[in-house]
């Protein structure tokens, strides 16, 4: 047989249950998920910071590139109105070549430029601070051909002779009185000049012309390599202007990768960049492009870091969600838990109350019973001592009775004979007798009412009195001598036919103790304090055994002879002087048995007058 174990909580919810599962589940799914979401964003800001460092980089150094060209640009301009290049232009037998070198000299070192030279209207070097350049035709170059058209000229070139990058700054001569073009004033400047130390910088940069050709490179093998592939157009204007001494440059592979938002990312793969971030910044002016790079790769470790940081923040925060969530679900379920104990705690409590109620009740009802039962047997017992009483109550009544007859008759002869006097005298002895009779039997109907317990305070005097008047023929068949103090100074708290019934008790075992004795003497004496009365009942009687001191007041506990004593008079003593408060003991006295009554003496206020 199985028992169903009686389980007074609501059940779990499905949270409660499965909020582990619930947490593994939300970790396995929103982790990588998170991971891959953090990497995207992360690698999305790092491409755009790395973008705008680049950026920046390329449009300062466009700036300072812009601003160091327009610096040697505006030189020639101030030369084109000069005099004496202009007379030596225009009058070139009055040309003084030596004057007209230093000159040049003069300009090139003022103006930090690397060659000066003036060319006539045909394009022949006139004079030039580099000596071993006079006479050579720039006829073709876009920079005398944009000059000689009255035009400023610019143009990038490497040197033919010298092999070197240059660009090259003209402005055209003009006769002053005639207002046509006489000559052309040139002022070059090295490339490397002008890229100070911008392509040394942290970000690699590289500067391409307008046909893609890398004319200036922060990588010196990427200098003089093309991003694509030259048309023939391009290479025969190439031809033409003599820009270059070749027209076949090695292409620099590009692979595109994607775009980002206003740059690339690229794959130099035979310089090993496998990705990089390339920003580019165009020049109209010069029709040049600069391109600025940024290596991807040296992103991935903070990338990773801050992906890693970011995970382990949403693996703490899920933990501390699914913590707390727990805690709070405990603690939900332990509030409840509290609860349902409380109210299966009130309700026990109430039960008991009820059951506590019900068996005072019936402790109050067998309490009423036993009392009614008490007084039922202390009303036996006493109706008990009358039967023990009634032989020397006869005796007691049949001495007057005798008397009375013996008297009638003698009051029958007196009044036969005529003598009214005696026969007087003899029915007044007869009253005397029947008012002794009266006395007698008046006692015996007090002792034999039923009675209440209730108490009073009362004179012990009565009492004891009555007592000996009913024992008085077995104390006098018995030869007991008795010497009894007077109570009557007394009140104690009392019922009188109760107190009568405990003395009869006690002086009637006194005098069966005394039964053998030689000398019989009861002494009855008080003490008293100012709460208490003591009084004591002293024999020369058998005293008490020692072994019987402590059953004295057991029900049903004698030592007489069955059929005589039937053990329960001190018993129903014992219990009638406690429901006067008192209390009732014995004890063994040099002489006999000494037994006592304290009962509570009346104050002042307490006495009846
Ligand atoms: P019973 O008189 O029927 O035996 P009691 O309860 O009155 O019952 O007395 C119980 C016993 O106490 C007596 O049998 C007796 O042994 C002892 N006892 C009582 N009073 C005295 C006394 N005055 N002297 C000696 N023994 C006594």
């Amino acid at each position: 047989m199985t028992h169903e174990i009686d389980n007074p909580y609501p059940p779990r919810k499905w949270l409660q249950n499965n909020i582990k599962s619930l947490y593994i589940i939300t970790l396995v799914i929103v982790l990588p998920l998170w991971v891959l979401a953090s990497f995207y964003v992360f690698t999305n800001q790092a491409q755009r910071n790395l973008h705008q460092i680049i950026h920046n980089d390329v449009l300062l150094f466009a700036d300072s590139l812009e601003s160091e060209l327009e610096k040697y640009r505006s030189i020639p301009k101030m030369l084109m109105m000069d005099v004496a290049l202009t007379n030596s232009v225009s009058s070139p037998n009055l040309f003084n070549s030596n004057h007209i070198h230093n000159y040049l000299q003069h300009i090139r070192a003022t103006t930090n430029s690397d060659e000066v030279f003036l060319l006539d209207i045909q394009g022949h070097t006139l004079a030039s601070t580099n000596i071993d350049n006079e006479g050579i035709n720039y006829a073709h170059t876009p920079f005398f051909q944009d000059a000689s058209d009255g035009n400023s000229g610019g143009f990038f070139t490497m040197g033919v002779n010298a092999g070197i990058r240059g660009y090259y700054f003209s402005e055209s001569l003009i006769n002053s009185s005639s207002g046509t073009v006489i000559g052309v004033i040139v002022i070059k400047v090295n490339m490397a000049r002008l890229e100070r130390d911008w392509l040394n910088k942290l970000t690699p940069m590289m500067i391409a012309d307008e046909n893609q050709i890398v004319i200036a490179s922060s990588t010196a093998s990427w200098l003089f390599t093309s991003r694509q592939r030259l048309t023939n157009d391009q290479k025969r204007r190439i031809k033409l202007t003599r820009k270059y001494p070749t027209t076949s440059f090695p292409i620099l592979p590009i692979e595109v990768i994607r775009n980002i938002e206003g740059a690339e990312i690229v794959k130099l793969p035979k310089l090993g960049y496998e990705r990089v971030l390339e920003t580019s910044h165009f020049l109209p002016d010069l029709g040049w492009t600069l391109y600025a790079h940024g290596d991807l790769k040296q992103l991935d470790l903070p990338i990773r870091r801050n992906t890693g940081l970011s995970a382990l923040l949403v693996m703490l925060t899920l933990s501390l969600a699914y913590l707390a969530t727990q805690r709070r679900l405990q603690f939900n379920e332990t509030l409840v838990r509290r609860e349902i104990n409380q109210t299966r705690l009130q309700q026990a409590k109430n039960l008991l109350e009820t059951r506590v109620e019900e068996r005072t009740q019936e402790l109050q009802a067998s309490n009423l019973e036993l009392k009614q039962t008490q007084q039922e047997l202390i009303h036996s017992a006493k109706l008990a001592t009358l039967g023990q009483l009634a032989t020397s109550v006869t005796h007691e009544i049949n001495q007057p009775l005798t008397a009375i007859l013996t008297s009638a008759d003698n009051a029958e002869q007196w009044l036969g004979r005529g003598q009214v006097e005696k026969a007087q005298d003899k029915l007044a002895q007869i009253k005397t007798l029947a008012q002794k009779m009266g006395l007698i039997t008046s006692h015996l109907k007090t002792f034999g009412r039923k009675t209440d317990d209730k108490n009073d305070w009362i004179c012990p005097q009565i009492a004891l009195d009555n007592a000996f008047a009913l024992l008085h023929t077995r104390i006098n068949q018995e030869q007991v001598e008795t010497v009894v103090e007077d109570l009557s100074s007394f009140q104690v708290l009392a019922n009188d036919v109760r107190l009568e019934q405990v003395f009869i008790n006690l002086i009637s075992n006194a005098l069966d103790a005394m039964q053998l004795s030689q000398y019989k003497r009861l002494t009855v004496y008080c003490e008293t304090d100012a709460k208490a009365v003591d009084i004591h009942f002293s024999d020369t009687g058998s005293g008490i055994d020692n072994d019987h001191l402590l059953q004295l007041f057991d029900p049903f506990f004698s030592t007489k002879d069955v059929g005589v004593g039937l053990g329960l008079g001190l018993t129903i003593s014992y219990s009638i002087i406690k429901t006067m408060g008192g209390h009732l003991s014995g004890r063994n006295s040099a002489t006999g048995a000494v037994f006592s009554i304290r009962l509570r003496a009346a104050s002042k206020s307490d006495r009846i007058l």
